[in-house]
């Protein structure tokens, strides 16, 4: 990120909460890229300074104003630890609107394109797709969009962990350094319980990740994909995260698509209870990329490509990440080789 100047511009949601977008600008460009992250994630996984990161590989493309978005999910926030009922469609209605508003206070009318990762892909999905927002250029989505798939060990973590989390252990979040908490405490006794069924490795804070998020050993990554240094410091990566979204997702995996966590919630009638219903009257292009080795949700993004083609067919692309698992296409060591360049030749495709 040399020579880029970077500023933060923090702004208010419309249900009150106050969110931050970073810039990193190295001149004026007709094309403006916005970036989010996922869950327990934050704007920190396109800008580590140990590989050569995407805010890197967009400003040294010609991308040469990168905007990257903290929105309520981000680890950077207090809001993922503090006791909470938010859901995806909060995120939809409020978090991507407000962002983008207070983008165009900068950047005016310039096309936006936007890369998202996880479920910052699928509730810029639901944005975008919900009618919440318009004006973008094109969307890049790794890992899911909106039809996720989970494997069937996660599906019994998202149907049983937040009730046992709130209810039994007395915990309204999961923290993947609970590793570190006191020795007896609930966090201490629910990490070295983790650990005992994770001997890939002797990372507590990667063990809880993988718990948390995803069925495998480890879940979000591979981890000859990782760096040494990111391997051992994933959990600045990947931080806490309140377990009232799983209710969510849970409810999205049995209807096989996005859909509205509560139909009736008057604050959301704008939005449309299942988040394909008008997505024919989109016409923004998508391109939907995921690991082979996707551990969080497989086929997920080949399922929505599918779903995808047959509501508005030709508007968007599906590239498979091979030998990728569900983050390391954005944080692995290597993925300025393997997988920043598909991204930019979609980008410069829908750009020129
Ligand atoms: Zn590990």
């Amino acid at each position: 990120m040399s020579d880029a100047e970077v500023s933060v511009h923090p702004f208010a949601t419309d249900d009150g909460l106050g969110l931050n977008l970073t810039r990193f600008r190295r001149g004026d460009c007709d094309d403006v890229v916005l970036l989010l992250h996922g869950l327990t994630a934050s704007i920190d996984m396109f800008i580590m300074p140990e590989h050569q990161n995407l805010v890197s590989a967009l400003l040294d493309n010609g991308f040469a104003d990168v905007w990257a978005l903290d929105f309520r999910m981000s680890s950077r926030l207090p809001y993922d630890t503090e006791t909470h009922r938010y859901t995806l469609d909060d995120i939809a209605a409020w978090d991507h609107p407000a962002a983008l508003r207070e983008m165009r206070r900068h950047i005016g009318d310039r096309r936006v394109h936007v890369v998202a990762h996880c479920l910052g892909s699928m509730s810029f999905s639901m944005s975008l797709f919900g009618g919440a927002l318009d004006g973008v250029a094109s969307f890049v989505s790794n890992s899911v969009s909106l039809t996720p798939r989970v494997p069937t060990w996660s599906r019994l973590k998202l149907a049983a962990g937040p009730g046992l989390s709130e209810y039994l252990i007395g915990l309204s979040f999961m923290d993947s350094r609970f590793g570190e908490a006191p020795p007896l405490t609930r966090g201490w006794m629910v990490s070295r319980l983790v650990s005992l069924f994770h001997r890939e490795c002797d990372v507590r804070d990667c063990h809880m990740i993988s718990f948390m998020w995803g069925s495998g050993h480890p879940a979000l990554y591979e981890h000859d994909n990782l760096l040494p240094v990111t391997h051992q410091r994933i959990a600045d990566l990947l931080g806490p995260t309140g377990v009232h979204y799983f209710r969510h997702i849970r409810k999205m995996v049995s209807a096989g698509q996005a859909v509205k966590y509560d139909p009736g919630d008057p604050r959301h009638a704008a939005l449309p209870d299942a988040y394909l219903t008008r997505a024919n009257e989109v016409t923004t292009p998508v391109l939907l990329l995921s690991g082979d080795r996707n551990h969080v949700f497989p086929g997920a993004n080949a399922a929505c490509h599918e779903a995808l083609e047959r509501a508005r067919p030709g508007r968007q692309e599906f590239a498979s990440l091979p030998g990728y698992g569900h983050i390391d296409p954005f944080i692995g060591e290597n993925a300025h080789i393997d997988v920043f360049p598909k991204i930019l030749d979609f980008l410069k495709r829908q750009a020129s």
